[in-house]
């Protein structure tokens, strides 16, 4: 595998497929073939911003790099706003993004014998919400990630579904923790941060802690550290420390022993952070078969390290059905070390997530983002 080479194809083929990402380009004279030579160079690769892949926007079909009819399935974010991401993938890039994710679920992977999540089973995540766009399939992106982790045969899935969505069956929640109370069970506990966190805090009035103890461990994923995710709202913002800090407490599992996945609808792989008590945050591995970028607000510069700015990824693989191959996302993340977890000693790049961009930071961004001009020459494409 050599990322840049196969960038490069990556980068030439979407070039080649998708006239919008093609006319960005020639506006920023920038030619795959002629000004994509080093890693250095992938710093002037022009991006597409994730905002653009949503519906209201109206121009998702405009960003394959395949006629509909070759799409496989549309998977879409889980939207709080009703204005989800809708992005069209091939077999093949459902094949690539199930490797990757394999691949990084393997490096953080803890040795279990007991699961319980805050999940639903993959089979109805997917189906909730499921429907049909231009004769294509259109499924959640989460739930088809759910679907690539590996379970045990008895892991008790929490969240189950009902009328309105999902339920969590919160009597399942306390017969697992008791059963695991002062046991030194390998017992894993996992899912959707922002319903984890919600039964926890409103347990924590009602019964005693347990105490899990050394060989349990947390492993969230999918977002929603703003207090939201799809229907759920559970009204503020969880300040991640905050988050590790109850959750360890009420369960008695080391603070080390906490791990997040990072993943965006628009993306083709997950990267996991573990969490840090220097750092008091989640310290997320950058895989070597992708690359990171973290750009200043203005004017979009590379940020030279310690710096935040918005997160831009580049794929080589996965994205074969539309223009992923280099996304600007709405997140903001911070250059921790460009070749070495301080915590853990991994070799590669090492970044904290911030948030997602709101207030007077968004408004900066619509700006340089291009603002509305921006985004009305990719409607008329
Ligand atoms: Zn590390």
């Amino acid at each position: 595998m050599n990322f840049l080479e196969d960038f490069k194809i990556n980068l030439q083929g979407q070039y080649e497929e998708c006239r919008a990402y093609r006319e960005i380009c020639k506006r920023e004279g920038f030619n795959p073939y002629r000004d994509l030579n080093t890693e250095e160079d992938l710093e002037n690769v022009p991006f597409v911003t994730t905002t653009l892949y949503k519906r209201s926007n109206g121009v998702f079909t405009n960003l394959l790099r395949k006629p509909i009819q070759d799409i496989y399935k549309w998977t879409v974010s889980s939207s709080t706003s009703g204005d989800p991401s809708i992005v069209g993938r091939t077999d093949d890039d459902i094949n690539s993004l199930r490797k990757f994710v394999l691949e990084d679920e393997m490096r953080h992977k803890k040795d279990r014998d007991f699961e319980c999540t805050f999940f639903p089973h993959s089979e109805d995540m997917k189906a909730y919400g499921r429907g049909k766009l231009y004769g294509k399939i259109l499924e959640s992106y989460l739930g088809n990630l759910v679907d690539i982790y590996t379970y045990l045969d008895d892991t008790i899935y929490l969240l189950k579904p009902s009328e309105n969505g999902f339920n969590v069956d919160v009597n399942s929640f306390i017969g697992y923790i008791n059963e695991h109370n002062k046991k030194e069970h390998k017992a894993a506990l996992g899912g959707s941060t922002p319903i984890f966190f919600s039964t926890i805090l409103r347990l924590k009035e009602n019964i005693k802690p347990v105490e899990l103890g050394n060989s349990a461990f947390v492993h969230t994923g999918g977002g929603g550290w703003d207090g939201r995710k799809g229907n759920i709202n559970i009204g503020t913002f969880i300040e991640r420390w905050r988050f590790v800090e109850e959750v360890s407490r009420f369960l008695g599992i080391p603070e080390e022993n906490f791990t997040d996945t990072y993943s965006f609808t628009e993306n083709s792989f997950t990267f996991t952070g573990h969490y840090s008590r220097d750092y008091k945050d989640y310290l997320f591995h950058v895989p070597e078969f992708a690359r990171v970028i973290v750009r200043d607000f203005k004017p979009l510069k590379t940020v030279e390290g310690g710096g935040h700015g918005f997160i831009r990824v580049l794929d080589a693989y996965g994205t074969s059905a539309f223009a992923g191959a280099s996304v600007l996302v709405d997140d903001i993340g911070e250059v921790i070390s460009y070749n070495k977890c301080p915590d853990c000693g991994y070799s590669g790049m090492v970044i904290k997530i911030i948030g997602r961009v709101k207030g007077a930071e968004a408004k900066g961004c619509g700006a340089t983002l291009g603002g509305d001009g921006y985004e009305a020459n990719y409607k008329r494409l």
